[in-house]
Formats: structure tokens, C-alpha cells, sequence
């Protein structure tokens, strides 16, 4: 029946002889034999919008296989019956809280069992596969004799963004397949293959189209569909000991240059286990099993499954799907030409209105460039573009369902923007504002509907930064504040809700880290001396150099908000720093600040530093981003402790194998914490005072031990 439908109407999907409809609901696989003595076997895993990996899955497949022995079919299909795709990876769920590597390796063993009794069928196997197969389901593919990928099918390994490599065979299945150094890079890296690429790897047989899927089954029993041979020259060199360490080498500098080893030890592990065993399966394997156990009970793993979990968190706080169609966005400066072009990107209608036309016409050939670069499809691409409007007039005003605010940090211009808003725009529609500092209740005090205005605080830029700050205020409906977290969420952004309080929660807490730079360079420690330590301590970027990121006369201008408007000691900032800006060395954006810049934008580097860094250098920075944090969440900037760590991450990439500032006050130890401020208040002052909210923290790590 499915092959009939699949012929009137090619979007259908092609289930062979399966009847979703009649299949058992309680079996996750659906089954049917075909009348050329095909089997298919569906993947329909009850209760869930994706198929993933688990034990009860695979436990399902191995009776199957069993019964199959007994009457063995001509060939068999693997594919899934849910629209969203194949199978998108391990079940991440039990990977959690993890802690002995024997327990691992035995659930891995049995696992590897079934997978390795499907490659060793005495019949042709194909995986069918459309959407995402990811991980664990990548690697069911690959122990399939066949691949064939529908449409856009993406194929992958993001184990690594785990913290873990693949561990279910795919380290050996995949190098063993295609050009290993490709195998590796796709291991190494995470990054997706779509259905083109990947059969021009090897990694599919064939790269089709869901009407031809049928085809290519019986073609698949017939024998006639072969895979592309992968026994170039290359592979023959890594097959031997020297060129797989001279390759091993390569990539291990790769990596060197992006992660640091006693941070993210994956990668290099997974290097050493082809170095020293590619094209020995059994070795493989043995080694596979052994190193995946090894990196999942490793705290930078489980930080990382937090993270994971964190970011679902976050994306799970929207409560409902957006029906924000047309957004409308006032000022077309930095951060309001970034905004529509993202929301416009994200499949919006998105006008673009100013005062003047030149930011308006400034702001197109960065969003274009955006979206090609983004969207990677050329028609994807012109789709968006079509739908970022220009608009000098502000005709998009009335049609708009969310009105985003973005011009220049001026209360008074806020406001009187506010009331033209609200004049001309539709009944119901919404106003944000995308300011950085200055109160809700101050700029909604002249609104005629405060409830429909919210603040939706983007980082700069916007298409990188992952997280927006919702931002409350005492006069705004729930109504307004899911409909702003659903946009956020529709435009594939992190939604973190704050208090509207000085600085929020990012800059609040990034301010004393990026000064405490600002003293120890004072103190004549060098740039990159405190840039490395931060590095150390696993910040993507130093302090001194995202100072010149942020802009220095930006950086000083939060900083002195924050002093005016906080009750804790915030330090002046040095006198020459203050003498740079006037003198117009602002940072990465003129080219000069702590820094100097090449055209390119790259910071210039002395040599390397034989410097011994001061003992407390990490602490002094690190520390005070902590105590900020605690402070917030005892003031309720943001509620909920894991969406605090979560917008640490996605806001300022707070060490993410660390798992959130917060995480790491408890993994390190409240007192001990504690104590360390204490000391550093004791020899540098008051501003390294720990908050309160320590206390309760401190009772509750107690209470739990
Ligand atoms: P910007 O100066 O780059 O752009 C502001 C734009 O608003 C200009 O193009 C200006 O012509 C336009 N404008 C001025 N008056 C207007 C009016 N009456 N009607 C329409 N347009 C008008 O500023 P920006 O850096 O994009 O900042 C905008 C807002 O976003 C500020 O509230 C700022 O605090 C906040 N913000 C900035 C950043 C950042 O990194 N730049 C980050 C987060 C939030």
C-alpha cells in the first residue's frame, strides 16, 4: 500500500507493506514483509517526536534479527516511520549522572552485540534515511551493508559536543567506510553532512528522493545497488603505522588549536584510538568501548550533557509556538539591523525602519551576507531577503505583530518613540525594547498599555550570540512575556527571563571580571598574561581582549551605570584607560585599544610570555563573576539556578565543560569558594566580599552531603 500511495503522491513517505495505522502500538518497530520477500522494519518510538538510541530499542531489533534467522528475507530496510527523521542519537537521558566506567562498558558490550549481529546478516540490509541520523543512529545506519539518504537527510557525529566520541561503532564502521581523515574530521568536529556531501564521501550508496526510495530497495535485493569503492591511495598510506601518525599529528594541532586537552580530552582520546588501532577492527572496537566509558563518567562530559540539557531547558521555557508573523524593527543601527535581518532569516516578515536611510541601506549587504552564509541554500537565502523589508517610512508599523525598539540609549527618546508606537500600530500587538540599562518602569511610564511592553535584550551580533535576555518589569502581562519568549525561541535563540535591574544579569556579571583586567593590567601584569589565565580556566576568549570586543568606551560606559546604580563597590576604572577612549582607541572596532589590530581584524601578539602569573590571578578574575551570579540569583534577577548557569554559557561562553558559573561554585565547593573571596577581600578590598546569597547556597551543599 505504501508503494501505491508513494506513486500518486511522492511526498508520502514509503513504509513497503507497513500499515502504520494497524501496526502493535506498544512494539517500537512496525513490521511487514513485502511481496518480493523484503522485510521493512519502521522505527516508531512511542511517545516521542524523534526515534532516538536506548536499551529497550536495541533489545526490541535483536529479537526481530532473531526471528528473522528462521525465516530470512531477501533483504531488509531499516527506516524510520516519523516524519522529523531517522534516528537522532542515543537516548542523552541515560547518560546522566554517570560516574562508574565498568557500569558504562557493560551496557556498551551489550549494545555492541546487537549492532554487530545486524552487519553480520546473512542478507542485504539498507537504512533508509531521511532527516537528522545522528550519533547512535548514524551508526545503525553505518552497520546497515547499504545507506541510501532521502531528501535532505543530515548525517552526523556530535558526540563530541558531549564531551564524548562515537560509542556504538562509529569510530571504526566510519573510518573503515570512507577516507578516514574525512571520518575523523566529522568525528572530530561534529559537524553534519547533508545527503550530497555524504554520498560524495561514501558515507551513502545513494542521495534520492522519497519517490524513488522503492527503487532503490529492490535494487538493494536485487544486489545491483553498489557502494562507491574507497580504496584510494590515501587510505592505503593511513592504513600503515607511519601515515596514520603522521595524520594523527595533524589533526591532534587541529585540535590543539580550538581545545585544550586537560579541558576537552574527547577529541584527543578519540585520536590516540585510530593512531594506535585504525584498520584493526577488533582493536577498535576493544578501544572504543573502553575510552567512551572512560570520557562519559569525566566531569567535563557530564558538564557538558548539563549544558545539554540546559539549553532544552531554556528552549522548553517558551510555553507555546510563536504566532509572531511581521516584525517590526525601529533603528537600524547595530543592533536593530542585526535583529530584523535574524528575524527575517528565521522566516518573519521584517521591516526596517529610521530616521535616516543610510543605516537602513548600511544594514542590507551584512544581512545578505549573513543569510547565505547561515542558510547555505541560494534560494533559502533570497527567500529570507524577500522578507526584510526596508522601510525609511514606517509603513510596517501598523501590519507588525512585535514592535522591537533599538535606538540609542536616551530615556527620553525612548519614550517619545513609545508614544508614536502605540498610536499607529495594530490592536494586540506588542512593543520590546532592546535596551541595556535603563529601567522597564522608567521608559514604560507614559505607556497607555504597559503590559504589552517587555524588554528582549540581544547580544552583539546577533546572529552568534545564542542568548536574549527577556527582560520583566512590575507591569507586564504573562500573556506578553511567553509571546516574547516564544519569538525568541522561533528565532532559534536561548530565552533567559530577568528582572529589570541595573545590568541584568550578562553585563552585571561580565562588568567585575572585565575591570578586575582593567586593575591587573594597571598592577602591570601584561595583556596576555591575564588573557591566557582566563583562557586556562576555559573562557573561549580573555578579558582584555573581549574588552576590545565590547567596545572600551561601551565596557566603561556599563560599568559606570552599574557604579551609579548598585549598591556593591564597582572599582573606577584606570585613568589611561579613560585617556584611550577620548583619544579614540575604543578597540577592535577602531583597529586600536588594549590591543592593536591587522586588517583583518587579528589581534597582534607579542612572543610568548615566560611571565609567572601572580598565584591569585584566576581567582580574581573568575571569582568575581561568581559572586555577581550568586548575588542575582539571591535578588531573583533570574529564578531558577540552571537557566542562570545556562545564560552564563550561551551569553558569555562561560567555560561551558564547567557547566555554569554556579555549577562550578558547587563542584568546587560553596566554602571553599567562600573562603577564597574572603582572602581576596582581605588583600584587595571590599569588592571581593561574598554576596549573601552564598549563604543559602552554602546551606543547601551541606544539607546534601
Ligand atoms: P546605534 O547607534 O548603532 O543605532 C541606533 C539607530 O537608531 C541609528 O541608526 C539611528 O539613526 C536610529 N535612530 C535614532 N533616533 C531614531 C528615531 N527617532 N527613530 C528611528 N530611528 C532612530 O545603536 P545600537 O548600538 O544598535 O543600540 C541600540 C539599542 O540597543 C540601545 O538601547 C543599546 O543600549 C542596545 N544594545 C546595544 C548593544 C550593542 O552592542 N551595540 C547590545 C545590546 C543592546
Amino acid at each position: 500500500m505504501g508503494r501505491m500511495l508513494s506513486a500518486l503522491s511522492p511526498r508520502l513517505m514509503e513504509t513497503g507493506p507497513v500499515d502504520l495505522k494497524m501496526a502493535p502500538a506498544d512494539k517500537m518497530w512496525k513490521r511487514g514483509r513485502d511481496a518480493d520477500n523484503v522485510e521493512w522494519l519502521l522505527l516508531d518510538m512511542p511517545g516521542r517526536s524523534v526515534n532516538v538510541v536506548d536499551e529497550a530499542m536495541l533489545t526490541e531489533l535483536d529479537a526481530i534479527l532473531t526471528e528473522l534467522e528462521a525465516n530470512p528475507p531477501k533483504a531488509l530496510v531499516i527506516r524510520s516511520a516519523k516524519k522529523s527523521g531517522f534516528i537522532v542519537g542515543a537516548d542523552i537521558n541515560m547518560f546522566r549522572n554517570l560516574t562508574k566506567a565498568e557500569e558504562v562498558e557493560a551496557a556498551l558490550r551489550r549494545a555492541h552485540k546487537v549492532v554487530d549481529r545486524l552487519a553480520e546478516v546473512s542478507y542485504p540490509t539498507v537504512a533508509v534515511i531521511h532527516g537528522n541520523c545522528l550519533g547512535g543512529g548514524l551508526e545503525i545506519a553505518l552497520a546497515c551493508e547499504r545507506r541510501v539518504a532521502v531528501g535532505e537527510a543530515k548525517l552526523g557525529f556530535p558526540e563530541v559536543m558531549l564531551g564524548l566520541h562515537p560509542g556504538l561503532g562509529g569510530t571504526f564502521r566510519s573510518t573503515e567506510l570512507i577516507d578516514p581523515t574525512e571520518a575523523m574530521t566529522m568525528m572530530l568536529t561534529g559537524r553534519n553532512k547533508s545527503a550530497r556531501s555524504a554520498k560524495r564521501l561514501g558515507l551513502v550508496d545513494l542521495a534520492t528522493e522519497e519517490r524513488h526510495v522503492a527503487a532503490a530497495v529492490a535494487a538493494v535485493a536485487r544486489g545491483e545497488l553498489h557502494s562507491a569503492a574507497h580504496e584510494g591511495l590515501k587510505d592505503k598510506a593511513l592504513s600503515s603505522g607511519p601515515g596514520r601518525r603522521f595524520a594523527s599529528n595533524r589533526m591532534r594541532s587541529k585540535v590543539e588549536e580550538r581545545l585544550r586537552k586537560e579541558h576537552y580530552p574527547a577529541p584527543y582520546a578519540l585520536i590516540d584510538l585510530w593512531e594506535t588501532s585504525g584498520g584493526d577492527v577488533d582493536n577498535m572496537r576493544e578501544g572504543e568501548i573502553k575510552s567512551f566509558a572512560d570520557l562519559l563518567v569525566t566531569d567535563t562530559a557530564q558538564s557538558l550533557i548539563r549544558v545539554f540539557f540546559l539549553r532544552e531547558k531554556m528552549k522548553g521555557l517558551a510555553p507555546k509556538k510563536s504566532d509572531i508573523g511581521h516584525v517590526h524593527v525601529v533603528g537600524a543601527g547595530t543592533m536593530g539591523g542585526e535583529i530584523a535581518a535574524w528575524s527575517a532569516r528565521s522566516g518573519m516578515r521584517a521591516t526596517l525602519a529610521d530616521l535616516a536611510i543610510k543605516p537602513i541601506a548600511k544594514a542590507m549587504k551584512p544581512a545578505w551576507k549573513m543569510m547565505e552564509k547561515t542558510l547555505k541554500d541560494s534560494v533559502k537565502a533570497r527567500d529570507a531577503w524577500d522578507r526584510l523589508i526596508p522601510d525609511p517610512n514606517g509603513y510596517g508599523l501598523k501590519g507588525a505583530d512585535l514592535v522591537i525598539e533599538a535606538v540609542p540609549e536616551k530615556l527620553d527618546l525612548k519614550k517619545k518613540i513609545y508614544a508614536g508606537l502605540e498610536e499607529g500600530m495594530k490592536p494586540g500587538a506588542i512593543i520590546a525594547t532592546n535596551t541595556s540599562s535603563i529601567p522597564l518602569e522608567d521608559l514604560r511610564a507614559d505607556l497607555k498599555d504597559p503590559s504589552r511592553f517587555v524588554g528582549i535584550h540581544f547580544f552583539n551580533p546577533v546572529s552568534k550570540m545564542q542568548l536574549v535576555e527577556v527582560v520583566k518589569h512590575d507591569r507586564l502581562s504573562d500573556e506578553t512575556l511567553s509571546a516574547a519568549m516564544s519569538y525568541v525561541t522561533s528565532i532559534d535563540r536561548l530565552p533567559a527571563p530577568v528582572k529589570s535591574s541595573p545590568g541584568f544579569l550578562v553585563n552585571r556579571a561580565l562588568t567585575p571580571y572585565l575591570l578586575e583586567a582593567m586593575l591587573l593590567l594597571d598592577e602591570g601584569v601584561d595583556k596576555e598574561v591575564i588573557d591566557e589565565a582566563a583562557k586556562d580556566f576555559g573562557m573561549p576568549m580573555g578579558p582584555v581582549e573581549l574588552m576590545d570586543n565590547i567596545g572600551l568606551d561601551v565596557g566603561l560606559a556599563v560599568a559606570d551605570e552599574l557604579r551609579n546604580r548598585l549598591p556593591v563597590p564597582i572599582p573606577e576604572a584606570p585613568q589611561w584607560l579613560k585617556d584611550k577612549v577620548e583619544k579614540g582607541e575604543l578597540g577592535r572596532k577602531t583597529g586600536k585599544g588594549l590591543y592593536s589590530y591587522d586588517k583583518d581584524g587579528k589581534p597582534q601578539r607579542g612572543k610568548k610570555h615566560e611571565a609567572i602569573p601572580p598565584a591569585d590571578l584566576k581567582d580574581r578574575l573568575v571569582l568575581p563573576i561568581l559572586n555577581t551570579c550568586a548575588a542575582c540569583l539571591r535578588e531573583n534577577v533570574v529564578e531558577d539556578e540552571d537557566v542562570l548557569d545556562g545564560a552564563m554559557i550561551f551569553g558569555t561562553g562561560f567555560a561551558p565543560f564547567r557547566g555554569g558559573p554556579l555549577h562550578y561554585a558547587r563542584a568546587r565547593g560553596v566554602d571553599d569558594v567562600v573562603a577564597a573571596l574572603d582572602k581576596l577581600a582581605e588583600k584587595y578590598g571590599d569588592r571581593f566580599k561574598p554576596d549573601d546569597g552564598w549563604t543559602k547556597l552554602r546551606q543547601e551543599q551541606r544539607a546534601a552531603a
